[in-house]
């Protein structure tokens, strides 16, 4: 995988920050001299995945899994080692040599990151005058248009084709990434996006993956977004998410808004950790992105619509999805004391969104109503206990308690179930226990199978070679002696540490962290982050070198006697029994007679891996 020199990535590494790098995807606390937080990769309720920025790297204690910068960036965003290498060698300024070996994902984003700039450009030139007054009569700043990239798509068949031509830019990829539609029973294609205002749709590192395109008038459809391209996923990203993070990340807190102009709105008003969820409905998939940031999420509905839609979003996201997070959202998770993720729901008057209260209002009103804000599941409850038709009476009480009962049954944060169960039974005038005993019963029979974590590396490395090979990574001193001493093939049994060792003989002297990028699988990346996270003060490194080389010492002796009892062997298969053998039967007997003697007080042998060796008498 060394297409890059070794120099070249221990100089990207360095310059990387990991802290800052996995912060972007992972909420991270400081915990003793590392970072700790939620593991992106497999769902967990309290942290076990862990940065430790002196040795640059991630381990999971969770599911095992673990590497460098270059490895977080391959897992977290799938990219291949070359592309992780050019993301980060790009961030850290460090220029690569010969440029070339583009994937299709870097055409893809080339090419939308062009029309990103075009459609910007046109937004300032005469034919965007209907766009410029669109947003003046919306009252968006220009400053904000120009941050958050703002452009105008021309009317017209091929305006962007016809600039993309002129770029060498093919329309196949510009079909590809949604930015052009191939047309019907001919050949050829049209630009997708005519004579609208364009909201470019940014991944977590800033790069435009899609755009939203409004209608100006009446024209339908109102909203016009990009198709699914390999690019972008509907319902996996939030708008304006990398603007938001580090006011999200800060003020431990996000606004989730529905619209692309309530999102600029909030922005405007200085709201700045606001993102919007690109639809309706907010999906567990965004709401998992932004746990990973703070532990409070503020969404916002109109006064008219609260009880149905929290009611709708409440469902939605403690509904199990298969995937974990929509039952994790609402779990109270141990997370250094009990810390939730919590959804509240501000309210705004009726008729009203973010957009029109905030250019009503102002901002002082705004965060009076995000001071109020309720727990979402509290205006579900609302909306269980309210009869449909306003009925009241025992039936309409009969109802409401299955109602509440069934909500309560999906609610796995046991405060939260509480707290909700008490309300809700001093409503229905009955009693919490009944409720709480109609719940659980409710509960087991919603249970669906708990979805196994992803499978990670396997991490049962024998705890003999495991010492040996972290003396290795972590003693300058005992790689001269124990290297020398060592075959891989024979002393280690386990596939991932064999790697590891097999890649310090070839480079001797690097730093433990760098031969990350020597390993081949993700297997022994993760193997060696494990080791790399360890704690090894208590190890007292002399007498470990010491222990080892006797060791080792004793299973190179067996090896060589192995080797000349079968040369004996083979010769006397060849030659008969009576051919002269002295010189090598004393050196067998020699080597034995030491083996014997090194045996004494060695309790675990290294060799017991290997198949085929001779299990003398010694043992
Ligand atoms: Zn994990």
């Amino acid at each position: 995988m060394a297409q890059y020199s070794q120099s070249l990535l221990d100089d990207i590494r360095g310059a990387t920050d990991i802290v800052d790098l996995v912060g972007r995807f992972v909420n991270l606390r400081k915990a003793g001299t590392g970072w700790k937080g939620l593991c992106p990769f497999h769902a967990e309720k309290t942290p076990s995945f862990t940065v430790n920025p002196r040795k640059g790297i991630f381990h999971c204690f969770g599911c095992g899994v673990g590497g460098d910068a270059f490895g977080f960036l391959m897992r977290q965003d799938r990219l291949s080692f070359p592309e992780a290498v050019r993301a980060l060698a790009k961030t850290a300024g460090i220029a690569l040599p010969g440029q070339g070996g583009d994937s299709g994902r870097d055409e893809l984003l080339k090419a939308i990151g062009l029309a990103a700039r075009f459609y910007q450009a046109e937004l300032a030139r005469p034919t965007g005058e209907r766009a410029r007054a669109y947003l003046e009569q919306r009252g968006i700043d220009p400053e904000v248009a120009k941050t958050f990239g703002l452009g105008y798509a021309p009317e017209g068949w091929d305006t962007l084709l016809g600039y993309m031509r002129s770029e060498k830019i093919a329309e196949e990829t510009l079909i590809t990434a949604g930015l052009a539609v191939q047309r019907e029973n001919r050949a050829g294609a049209y630009d997708r996006f005519r004579g609208r205002l364009l909201f470019p749709i940014r991944d977590l590192q800033g790069r435009v993956v899609a755009f939203g395109g409004r209608a100006f008038g009446d024209e339908q459809p109102k909203y016009l977004n990009s198709p699914e391209t390999p690019l972008y996923t509907k319902g996996n990203l939030l708008y304006a998410a990398d603007l938001a993070r580090p006011a999200i990340q800060t003020q431990n807190r996000a606004f989730l808004v529905e619209g692309y102009v309530d999102c600029l709105m909030c922005h405007q008003y200085g709201f700045t950790g606001t993102v919007a969820a690109l639809g309706t409905a907010f999906t567990p998939a965004q709401l998992g992105l932004l746990r990973r940031y703070c532990d409070e999420v503020v969404t916002f509905f109109d006064a008219d619509a609260a009880g149905q839609k929290a009611a709708a979003r409440a469902e939605e996201l403690l509904e199990p999805t298969g995937g974990g997070m929509a039952w994790a959202v609402n779990r109270a998770g141990a997370f250094e004391g009990g810390r939730t993720f919590r959804v509240k729901v501000a309210l705004l008057p009726a008729g009203h969104d973010p957009d029109t209260f905030l250019r009503a209002s102002g901002a002082a009103a705004f965060t009076e109503r995000v001071t109020a804000a309720r727990s979402l599941l509290s205006y579900a409850l609302d909306r269980a206990i309210a009869d449909p038709d306003g009925a009241t009476g025992a039936r309409a009480r009969a109802t409401a308690f299955a109602r509440v009962s069934l909500m309560l049954a999906k609610v796995t944060d046991a405060e939260e179930a509480a707290a909700i169960s008490r309300e809700a039974a001093a409503r229905l005038g009955v009693d919490g226990t009944q409720l709480w005993i109609e719940a659980q019963r409710l509960q087991s029979s919603l249970r669906t199978p708990v979805v196994p974590p992803l499978p990670g590396p396997s991490l049962s490395t024998p705890p003999v070679e495991r010492d040996l090979v972290a003396l290795l990574l972590h003693s300058a001193e005992a790689r001269t002696p124990l290297l020398a001493l060592l075959a891989e093939s024979d002393d280690l049994a386990h596939g991932a540490l064999r790697a590891i060792v097999g890649a310090l003989k070839r480079r001797p002297d690097a730093a433990a962290e760098s031969l990350m990028t020597d390993l081949e699988t993700d297997e022994a990346r993760s193997v060696l982050s494990s080791l790399l996270v360890e704690d090894r003060e208590s190890v007292d490194e002399r007498v470990s070198i010491e222990q080892f080389q006797r060791r080792l010492e004793r299973s190179q002796r067996l090896r060589r006697a192995r080797e000349v009892s079968q040369s004996i062997a083979e010769t006397q298969a060849k030659t008969g029994v009576a051919a002269p053998m002295h010189t090598e039967l004393r050196t067998l007997h020699q080597e034995s007679a030491v083996v014997y003697g090194i045996t004494g007080g060695v309790a675990q042998s290294l060799e017991h891996g290997t198949s085929g060796s001779p299990r003398s008498s010694d043992e």
